[in-house]
C-alpha cells in the first residue's frame, strides 16, 4: 500500500500525542497516512503489551490510517544499528510515503531521540539501490520532526481545530496510559503520563501552538534544511495577518 505520509514513533502512543490531529488532518483531506511504531511499548510502568496493543488498534481507527504497524524492536531499545535501520528502510520501501513524520532529535526518552536519528537515517539509505531488503530503492522528499517533551522553534504549525477532538478521543484509548475518569483502575502504579495534568498540559499546548497562527489549536513541525519557497506572495496570504506568526 502506498501512502503520502508515514509516521514514525518509538512507542505505541507516541504519535498520538505528538502529530495525531496532524494526521487526521490529512486524511480528512484523502491523504492516505500510515503509523508504524518502532516497539511495543513492552517497558511501560502501565498496562501490558496485549493491552498496549488493544489500545493501539482502537486509536487507528480513530486517526483513519491505511497503515498501522508495530515492529518487534525492544522497548527501550531503539538503537541505530544496522539491523534496526534496515527494519525502518523495508516499512518505507513498501510504503513509498512523500513525507516521514520522525520525533524531534532532542528528547528526554532515550528511545526517542535514537528513533530520530534512526528514521533520518533510514530515509537517506533506503534510497540507495545496493542497500538490498529485495525492494526497489525509495527515499521520501522529506523528513519532518515532530514535537514531545521539548520544544523547538517550529518551521511550521499545522492548524489541527476541526481534528482536535478526535485527537484527544484517539490520546485517550489509551486508557493503561493516560487519565480517564471511567479507568481509574485500583492498584494502578501512577506515572508521569498518567496524571490528569498530563493531558492538560497536552491541549494546553496545542492552544498555545494554535494561537501562534491565529487557530484554535495546532502542532509544531521543525524541518532541518532550508525551506523552498517559489511565490512567497501567494504563500503569505491574509491569514498571516490574524496570527502572531
Ligand atoms: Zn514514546
Amino acid at each position: 500500500m502506498k501512502l503520502d505520509v508515514l509516521a514514525f514513533g518509538a512507542h505505541p502512543d507516541d504519535i498520538e500525542l505528538t502529530c495525531g490531529g496532524t494526521i487526521i488532518k490529512l486524511g480528512d483531506m484523502s491523504y492516505k497516512t500510515g503509523v508504524v511504531a518502532l516497539t511495543r511499548g513492552e517497558l511501560g510502568t502501565r498496562g501490558t503489551a496485549e493491552i498496549r496493543r488493544q489500545e493501539f488498534e482502537a486509536a487507528g481507527q480513530v486517526l483513519g490510517l491505511s497503515v498501522h504497524k508495530m515492529l518487534d524492536i525492544p522497548d527501550g531499545q531503539v538503537a541505530v544499528t544496522q539491523q534496526n535501520k534496515l527494519k525502518v528502510i523495508r516499512e518505507i520501501r513498501a510504503h513509498q510515503p512523500k513525507i516521514v513524520f520522525a520525533p524531534y532529535w532532542k528528547v528526554r526518552h532515550p528511545d526517542h531521540g535514537h528513533a530520530s536519528d534512526l528514521v533520518r537515517e533510514a530515509a537517506f539509505f533506503s534510497g540507495l539501490k545496493n542497500i538490498d531488503t529485495g525492494q526497489p530503492a525509495f527515499r521520501p522528499n522529506k523528513v519532518i520532526y515532530y514535537a514531545s517533551r521539548f520544544e523547538f522553534k517550529p518551521s511550521f504549525i499545522v492548524d489541527i481545530t476541526a481534528c482536535h477532538d478526535r485527537k484527544m478521543t484517539a490520546v485517550q484509548s489509551y486508557g493503561s496510559q493516560f487519565y480517564t475518569p471511567q479507568a481509574k483502575k485500583l492498584g494502578d502504579e501512577e506515572t508521569n503520563i498518567s496524571r490528569p495534568e498530563f493531558l492538560e498540559a497536552i491541549i494546553t499546548r496545542a492552544k498555545q501552538y494554535g494561537s501562534y497562527i491565529g487557530a484554535g489549536y495546532g502542532e509544531p513541525f521543525l524541518v532541518r534544511e532550508p525551506m523552498r519557497l517559489d511565490d512567497p506572495v501567494s504563500f503569505f496570504g491574509s491569514e498571516y495577518l490574524q496570527g502572531l506568526l
